[in-house]
């Protein structure tokens, strides 16, 4: 049965319209440099808003693209993490602001979505299957053009939620043009949603859209993911990319990375295919996957937008100089910035180096580009929605619903549960390894502490478990089981190999990180932030600071608070791509990126005179135990151990999942009534 989360909303409009009360913005009616206290009565309860907005407003040109991709269940947006802090419902709010705005200024505006719904967050993750609850809430959005991920394959029974339930509430506009599914019902495989998508937008551009998934072999059985490469041959698709009415316009979605020389890209066997068929029509393309900001041009009619990961950012795309016949269109509406950019493959980027074989349009070009990667925050969409909305109105009753049944459904899944309260933020990346705030050397102590067989709690032992099993950072704040998923979601299990001798038990670490990096099957290669150095100062009005405190519900008096503030980029993403490093909305600090080990050690009940043990148990997650089996039967370590020694530690059901919180109970216990939040990942503590 599907949750009824929305059941509750509707009382709940009434209540959550009547405190829509007034929200200013440093871009508000009054003068420039004036701060106020902003009263928020959006987001979720606990969240906090940005500080620091967006650069400029946004170019709008003839045709423009909000773009979503690898949201993975985050619709409460980063409840610890300042820079995300929007939920769902103030992103149904925007996106009707933003359509809105797009008929005033008499051009078009389509939402896309790329994919990979859950896996990484609460509300998507903890229910059977994934995204029974978080798929109705993400479906409030009037999405133009969806199409699959990944993610939505790997389970059977989300592959079939996906295909009776989300596929058919977008009907014609989730497209699946590789993959099919076997119908329950005739035992035949069919498509998951429609091959492909022809329409006429609103000013009347007539717009051909397909939605590939990358060549995915992860998928369970039920699902057939045909390659690109089978795919371009096949009739339907060529009837379609030579379609008998006019495309003024291709759009290639696609849960895939928009970087041709991206290995697991098949956008480049797609693009080839509708080029050599269709020689100077404009590409439009809409990628995800790899979980980054990117923007490829791929010739001077086509380029691709990826618009990151978690909710952490929105794409923006405008585009003029489109030939069509319709007379609707305006080129280059007034009032606003138009995009002045024009395609230019890039002979030094990747993109350039596979287009040999790859077939571009040579005739010169009309089409003009802007692009931007949106911090997904109030202040990011209030700035940009303004003059389509009274300012004292930003959430709309439908957003303001959706944040309420958000709130509802986190409570009644119980993903607001404390374990105890996260004395700082741990990063995966942020701080090296071994370093105070990187959140493996805090998953040594906890794996020390809570990973314990009591009948063998005096053996020394040595726990190895892989870094890829850690999904996300740990924010600074309270630490639920909301948290629980979003740092570690896999439930990997803790096996273990007795008494092995301490001489061969100690060298297995260092193979392992020697050897190829054990990938999880449904971890990602994952390339979280872009560089490059943005050393902005801007004279930018903030808010007053806020005091990250729970308990006081952050109830700021409702006064006046006039101030002119310099500030510094808060840290976040610093994106480079084709078109240069101003895509970033909201100028940021770069956060650092330092390289981690495949796996970790952690050991424990080791002799308290330093001495080194005789033998040890040796304790690690179930699937990498061939690695380890294999690391101790070298040669130059002389092992004899075989898989048939490999039991589990403990309880099969205390997972990856679940240390954590045994961790939280015993070692957050402090503040838990009064827990204070920091401002998110990359910030100094
Ligand atoms: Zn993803
Ligand atoms: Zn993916």
């Amino acid at each position: 049965m599907r949750f009824q989360g929305l059941v509750a909303v509707a009382s709940a409009i009434a209540t959550v319209s009547a405190c829509g009360g007034e929200e200013h913005s440093c871009y508000g009616p009054l003068k420039d440099d004036v701060v106020l206290t902003r009263n928020v009565r959006r987001m979720q309860p606990e969240a906090s808003n940005a500080t620091t907005g967006p650069r400029a407003p946004l170019e709008w040109g003839q045709i423009n693209f909000l773009h979503t991709t690898d949201t993975h269940g985050w619709l409460e947006g980063h409840i610890k993490e300042q820079n995300y802090g929007a939920d769902w419902g103030d992103f149904v709010s925007f996106t009707r602001h933003m359509k809105q705005k797009a008929r005033k200024l008499g051009v078009d505006l389509l939402l896309v979505d790329t994919g990979d719904l859950h896996d990484g967050a609460g509300l998507s993750d903890a229910t059977s299957p994934n995204g029974l609850v978080s798929n109705p809430i993400f479906e409030n959005v009037d999405y133009d053009l969806l199409t699959i991920g990944n993610h939505e394959l790997y389970v059977t029974e989300i592959a079939y939620e996906t295909f009776s339930n989300f596929s058919k509430v977008y009907g014609d506009k989730y497209l699946t043009s590789n993959v099919q599914i076997k119908n329950p019902t005739s035992g035949q495989f069919e498509y998951i949603g429609a091959q492909y998508r022809y329409f006429t937008t609103e000013r009347g551009l007539n717009i051909m859209a397909f939605g590939v998934l990358f060549d995915f072999t992860g998928n369970s059985n039920v699902s057939k993911v045909i390659k690109a490469a089978d795919m371009v041959k096949e009739q339907w698709f060529l009837d379609a990319v030579n379609y008998k009415d006019p495309i003024d316009l291709f759009v290639l979605t696609g849960h895939n990375p928009v970087r041709f020389n991206e290995s697991s890209s098949s956008f480049d066997t797609v693009f080839s295919a509708i080029r050599s068929q269709r020689p100077d029509v404009p590409i439009q393309g809409f990628g995800g996957h790899t979980h980054i900001r990117d923007f490829a041009v791929w010739d001077n009619k086509a380029t691709a937008l990826e618009s990151g990961r978690y909710c952490e950012t929105l794409g923006w795309l405008a585009m003029s100089g489109l030939e069509c016949s319709a007379k609707k269109v305006k080129k280059n509406p007034k009032g606003v910035p138009n995009p002045t950019r024009s395609a230019v493959p890039l002979r030094s980027t990747s993109t350039a180096n596979s287009t040999a074989a790859i077939p571009t349009s040579t005739t010169p070009s009309t089409l003009r580009y802007a692009r931007r990667y949106l911090d997904w925050n109030r202040l990011t969409f209030a700035y940009h929605a303004k003059g389509s909305q009274a300012l004292s109105a930003f959430g709309t009753p439908k957003g303001a619903a959706v944040s309420t049944s958000i709130t509802n459904a986190r409570t009644a899944l119980n993903l607001t549960k404390l374990y105890g309260c996260a004395p700082a933020t741990y990063c995966q990346y942020c701080q090296p390894f071994g370093a105070p705030g990187n959140i493996f050397t805090l998953l040594q102590t906890a794996l020390s502490t809570v990973v314990v067989n009591e009948t063998r709690k005096t053996v020394p032992r040595l726990i190895i478990i892989n870094t890829g099993s850690v999904r996300f950072d740990l924010a600074q704040g309270p630490f639920t089981y909301d948290d629980s998923f979003i740092v570690s979601p896999f439930s990997d299990s803790f096996q273990f190999i007795p008494d092995v001798p301490y001489a061969q038990a100690k060298q297995v670490l260092d193979i392992l990180n020697a050897g190829p990096y054990q990938k999880k099957k449904r971890d990602l290669e994952s390339r979280d932030f872009a560089f490059s150095a943005l050393t902005a100062d801007r004279d930018t009005c903030i808010d007053p600071p806020l005091t990250h405190n729970l308990a006081a519900k952050r109830s700021l008096p409702a006064g006046r608070l006039i101030r002119r503030t310099n500030t510094s980029p808060t840290p976040g993403y610093t994106t480079l791509d084709d078109f240069g490093s101003d895509g970033d909305d909201t100028i940021h600090s770069t956060i650092p990126h330092y390289p981690q080990p495949n796996d970790l050690q952690a050991n424990a009940s080791f002799p308290l005179d330093g001495s080194a043990p005789e033998k040890v148990d040796l304790v690690f997650l179930d699937f990498i135990a061939s690695y380890i089996v294999n690391a101790l039967n070298r040669k130059d370590v002389g092992g004899d151990f075989s898989l048939s020694q490999v039991e589990y530690y403990i309880d099969k059901k205390f997972t990856t999942n679940s240390y954590l919180p045994a961790y939280a109970k015993v070692a957050w216990q402090e503040n838990l009534e009064d827990c204070p939040v920091g401002e998110g990942i990359g910030f100094a503590q």
